[in-house]
Parts: structure tokens; C-alpha cells; sequence
């Protein structure tokens, strides 16, 4: 069994995709274990994304992220790290397959609706920074 964080990103909430967004975990037997909505200052957005502080679109991305409330989820099942990139589709939509979540919701490669961590070690630390133990459900 695997966790994995999964944010629904600013452009997503603001245009009324939460339900749906949730819906395609639920329908691929994800399990949703834990779940919040917080709204990221600067620090909290880059402190998540340090890991591409040296990008050129860095300060943008951060920006964009703190632009209005996000969801933030612990996803649970059997490989779901990977299940989970692939629902969500290539980062850029316009490379997203038909039915990804990127190609339903996404209007732009840096507005593209949802974050989905990309290994066990990056889960792990993504999911730390929002959730303690206490707050994810057995
Ligand atoms: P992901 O793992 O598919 O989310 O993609 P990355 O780790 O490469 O990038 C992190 C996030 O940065 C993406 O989901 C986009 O929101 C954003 N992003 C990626 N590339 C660009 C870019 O060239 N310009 C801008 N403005 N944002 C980008």
C-alpha cells in the first residue's frame, strides 16, 4: 500500500473541478485518507516547490499557487503513486492524453489543475509538509 499527495491547484477550484477531481479518485479505487483546504502565502508555496527554486518560473509558479485556496489530499492504494500521474496526464495539456484529468481541467502547461508528488521520497516529504500523523485516517 502507497501514499501519495495529490493538490487540486488554484485555476482547478476556482473553476468549480473539486467534486469532479474527487470523483475520478474515488472511481479508480483510490482512497482518500486525508483532505484539507488551505489557502498558500509565498513561504508555504516555496517551500513546497524548493526543489525548482533554480527554474526560471519558480517566482510565477509560486505566485499562480497562492492565488486562491487549494485542496490538498493523501491518496492511499496499491501503486498509486504511478495510478495517480496517470489519471492526472503529461504536465503541459496540450500533451495530455484524452480523459486525464490535465486534458479536462487544465488550461495552461503552468495552470494545469492538479499536483500529484512523482516518487516514494518526494510523497514523503510532500506529505509531511501538510499533514502530520495524527491527521491521516488509518
Ligand atoms: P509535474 O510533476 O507534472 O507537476 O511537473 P514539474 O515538476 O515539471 O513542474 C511543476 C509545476 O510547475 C507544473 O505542474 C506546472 O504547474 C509548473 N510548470 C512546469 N513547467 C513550467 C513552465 O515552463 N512555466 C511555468 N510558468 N510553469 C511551469
Amino acid at each position: 500500500m502507497e501514499r501519495t499527495l495529490s493538490i487540486i491547484k488554484p485555476d482547478a477550484v476556482r473553476a468549480g473541478h473539486i467534486g469532479e477531481i474527487i470523483a475520478t479518485f474515488e472511481k479508480n479505487n483510490i482512497r482518500i485518507v486525508a483532505m484539507k483546504m488551505v489557502h498558500l502565502d509565498p513561504k508555504g508555496a516555496e517551500g513546497f516547490y524548493a526543489v525548482h527554486r533554480e527554474r526560471p518560473f519558480f517566482g510565477e509558479l509560486t505566485a499562480f499557487m497562492c492565488e486562491g485556496p487549494v485542496v490538498v489530499m493523501v491518496l492511499e492504494g496499491d501503486n498509486v503513486i504511478a495510478r495517480n500521474r496517470e489519471l492526472m496526464g503529461a504536465t503541459n495539456p496540450a500533451d495530455a492524453a484524452e480523459g486525464t484529468l490535465r486534458k479536462r481541467f487544465a488550461s495552461s502547461l503552468q495552470n494545469n489543475a492538479v499536483h500529484g508528488s512523482d516518487a516514494p521520497e518526494t510523497a514523503a516529504f510532500e506529505i509531511g509538509y501538510f499533514f502530520n500523523a495524527l491527521e491521516i485516517a488509518g
